[in-house]
């Protein structure tokens, strides 16, 4: 019969990197938790509109991304793919059950976009991501940002780079576009298919384009941060004097742009050197639209995603490394076998990570097992030694073996490998 295999740009998580991913989600949860979010779960399928509509109908991931299918009842679904428009639809659904604003939550999960897969470019993968959503105020930029440097740096990730950009907001945004668009009218012919639909559609979009001959087009494009209202531009200054006072570098990056329409004001990316083309790892900024534009009444928010797949390619192979396997019991014969398959159930909740080999297995083949499993120590017993009501105790790593009686066994094993 012919193997199934997984689909292009889904992959599996194996022992050797899962358990390091999991130190990377439990760290997330601990640093979140520490900056006073909550967790926030919804689900993976959701109205095609929600998307449409919050994302921006010009986006890549709109235009060309979606997993969209029709539902057995002919309604347009689509798996999610990013965070922040399910907890806005959440928030807005569950408003009264919500604590008093600003509300800040954090979610993990994966995420689908029907994107060419690559290296860090998946068709699932999973993001870590917070919002604040209520709150107008710069302070709330600064917190969200001094959250993602502090992540970063926990994690062991100390060179990476914090751009950030403001891209204005209904008052300004509209002349930076016309200006734009003045700058790119002369340019047309030698911009891409794509920027040239976006020309018309979204300018903006032009700034974030990946292709080689539009980027040296964009180099000197006019920067949105030179063309703010007040409003925008004091918001900005005061986002850039709050990282200055704790002592967060940032860079001022004045294309930065996002692929989603919807943000407004603060825009940011944490980005590498060390992962080629896909070199943000995490990127985010202010929607102060969104909510509104969702059904709901005017609510400013800003939030960010991290792409766990690309932190996994950045932290050091030692963090989180799997643990050993502390205890391997050897039972020879069915009798030995049915005194210490009850001993080994203690040992497992007293935390010990143990195992246990076949009873109808010869010592040699049992201590392989033990030695392919990194066993630190081996319990060794007979039906002989049961008899006798005693085991060996057996360390891996020096040969040290003590004779141990059954009666206090679990103790004495514990004392003798938690030290
Ligand atoms: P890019 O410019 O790399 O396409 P994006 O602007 O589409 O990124 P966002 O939608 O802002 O990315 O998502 C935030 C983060 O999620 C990214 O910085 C990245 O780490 C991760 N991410 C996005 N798309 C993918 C993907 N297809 N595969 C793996 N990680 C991804
Ligand atoms: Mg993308």
């Amino acid at each position: 019969m012919e193997k199934i295999n997984a689909l292009k740009g889904f992959k599996d998580l194996l022992p050797g990197d899962s358990e390091r991913w999991d130190w990377l989600a439990l760290t997330a949860r601990r640093t979140f938790d520490a900056f006073g979010f909550s967790p926030i779960h919804t689900p993976i399928l959701e109205r095609t509109t929600l998307f449409t509509r919050s994302i921006g109908e010009t986006t890549d991931i709109v235009e060309k991304e979606m997993y969209t299918f029709e539902d057995w009842d002919g309604k347009q679904v689509t798996l999610r793919p990013e965070g922040t428009a399910s907890v806005v639809r959440a928030f807005l659904e569950h408003r009264h059950q919500m604590p008093v604003l600003p509300v800040k939550l954090y979610y993990q999960g994966p995420m689908f976009r029907h994107e060419r897969p690559q290296a860090g470019r998946l068709r699932q993968f999973h993001q870590v991501g917070a919002e604040i959503i209520g709150d107008i105020d710069p302070k709330q930029d600064i917190e969200l940002l001094s959250l993602l440097t502090y992540f970063f740096k926990r994690i062991g990730l100390d060179n990476l780079t914090l751009e950030i950009n403001s891209l204005g907001c209904p008052v300004c945004r509209p002349p930076y576009r016309e200006i734009l668009q003045d700058f790119f009218k002369k340019k047309l012919t030698t911009l891409c298919e794509d920027c040239n639909r976006r020309f018309h559609k979204n300018p903006l979009r032009i700034l974030d384009c990946k292709k080689e001959s539009c980027k040296t087009i964009t180099t000197d494009a006019p920067a949105s941060a030179k063309h703010l209202c007040t409003e925008c531009d004091e918001h900005f200054k005061t986002v850039q004097q709050g990282l200055k006072t704790l002592k967060i570098p940032y860079q001022y990056s004045k294309h930065l742009v996002r692929g989603l329409d919807y943000y407004t004001k603060t825009a940011f990316e944490m980005t590498t050197q060390n992962l080629g083309a896909q070199n943000a790892v995490a990127a985010g900024g202010r929607y102060d639209g969104l909510v509104e534009a969702l059904g709901g009444p005017a609510t400013p928010a800003i939030g960010f995603a991290m792409g766990m797949e690309r932190l996994m390619h950045l932290i050091p192979e030692t963090k989180g490394m799997p643990s050993t396997l502390q205890l391997f019991i050897v039972p020879l014969g069915e009798s030995a076998y049915q005194t210490l398959f009850p001993i080994l159930y203690s040992l497992r909740k007293k935390k010990l990570r143990s195992e246990i080999g076949y009873s109808d297995s010869p010592l040699k083949k049992q201590m392989k097992q033990a030695d392919r499993l990194n066993a630190e120590y081996v319990l060794i017993a007979g039906d002989e030694e049961i008899a006798a009501k005693k085991a060996i105790l057996r360390n891996m790593k020096t040969k040290s073996q003590t004779e141990i009686g059954l009666s206090n066994l679990i103790n004495e094993i514990l004392a003798e490998i938690e030290g």
